[in-house]
């Protein structure tokens, strides 16, 4: 049998708009899985797309991106993908880069903006999970 997979789906305020459409975009892909979301995140992917298996953690500045990254420590977390803003300074850009940092520690594929996104979903779902 084999396991759910378990992706994180982030973007800050200026790249939500841009996670949603990707979303809609591929959304058949989306559907069998289990998506962890900061709190607005996730409200704004739910609210596009009901029928997505979303668990939402605390907004991001709140300490969601720290609750992800516990996920990612503890194995529970097969990918990570984040639309960030690099363009906005933010107060917390520590657990941003705490995030990211957890992910390169534990080998997570993860992605930080559209294409790139669309060859990591596609590629976790080859067999084997890529
Ligand atoms: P949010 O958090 O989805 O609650 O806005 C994301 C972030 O800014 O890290």
């Amino acid at each position: 049998m084999t396991r759910q997979l378990t992706i994180g789906l982030v973007a800050h305020d200026a790249r939500k708009d841009g996670l949603v459409d990707w979303a809609k975009t591929h959304a058949a892909l989306l559907a069998p899985a289990r998506i962890i979301s900061t709190g607005t995140t996730g409200g704004r992917l739910l609210e596009a797309l009901p029928d997505l298996d979303v668990t939402r953690v605390k907004s991001g500045p709140l300490g969601g991106d720290q609750q992800i990254g516990a996920m990612i420590a503890e194995d529970r977390m097969d990918a990570l993908i984040f639309f960030v803003d690099p363009l906005s300074p933010m107060p917390h850009d520590v657990d941003v880069k705490a995030l990211m940092r957890l992910g390169i520690v534990y080998d997570l594929p993860m992605a930080f903006s559209a294409r790139a996104a669309t060859i990591l979903l596609k590629g976790l779902e080859a067999p084997g999970g890529g």
